[in-house]
């Protein structure tokens, strides 16, 4: 894959409470272009596998069975520069230290339930899709 894409999903709280058409026209505002999409629910394996590198940290039974509780939105984003701008779009973990305008300034509920995920890396970015999609998927 490029390295100008990157990874994101839209979590379970997102979805839940009506977001994704309000956040992806934030995603396509700021200039990216989506180049694969799914709604899907990821199981526990599944979670556990995405959030692995968290395994030790006391949060991740509670992040697991918030990332099962309900349908995402996963996506691949291209743009110049795409994983450092991405992350700069979605604002601090935590939504109550994220800047003004950021996607989880606007819709995040607290630390856990943060509305979005971006990759931190071009490998992770790259690792990240091919954990959600097939080649045939990714346009
Ligand atoms: P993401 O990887 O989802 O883009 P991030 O890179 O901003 O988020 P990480 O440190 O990778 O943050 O944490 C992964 C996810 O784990 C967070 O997005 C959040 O949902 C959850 N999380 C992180 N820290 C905490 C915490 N202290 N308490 C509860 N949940 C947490
Ligand atoms: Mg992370």
């Amino acid at each position: 894959m490029k390295t100008n894409r990157t990874f994101t999903m839209l979590k379970p709280d997102a979805v839940e409470d009506g977001h994704i058409g309000a956040i992806l026209a934030k995603i396509n505002e700021a200039g990216f272009k989506i180049v694969a999409m799914k709604m899907t629910q990821m199981s526990r394996r599944d979670a556990q596998l995405f959030y692995a590198i968290h395994a030790d940290r006391p949060f991740f039974s509670s992040l697991v069975e918030f990332m099962v509780s309900g349908p995402i939105v996963a996506a691949i984003l291209e743009k110049e520069n795409a994983v450092e701008d991405f992350r700069a779009l979605i604002g601090a973990t935590n939504p109550a230290d994220a800047a003004e305008g950021t996607i989880r300034k606007l819709f995040a509920k607290s630390i856990q339930c943060n509305a979005v995920h971006g990759s931190d890396s071009d490998e992770n970015a790259l690792i990240e899709s091919e954990f959600h999609f097939a080649t045939r998927e990714i346009f």
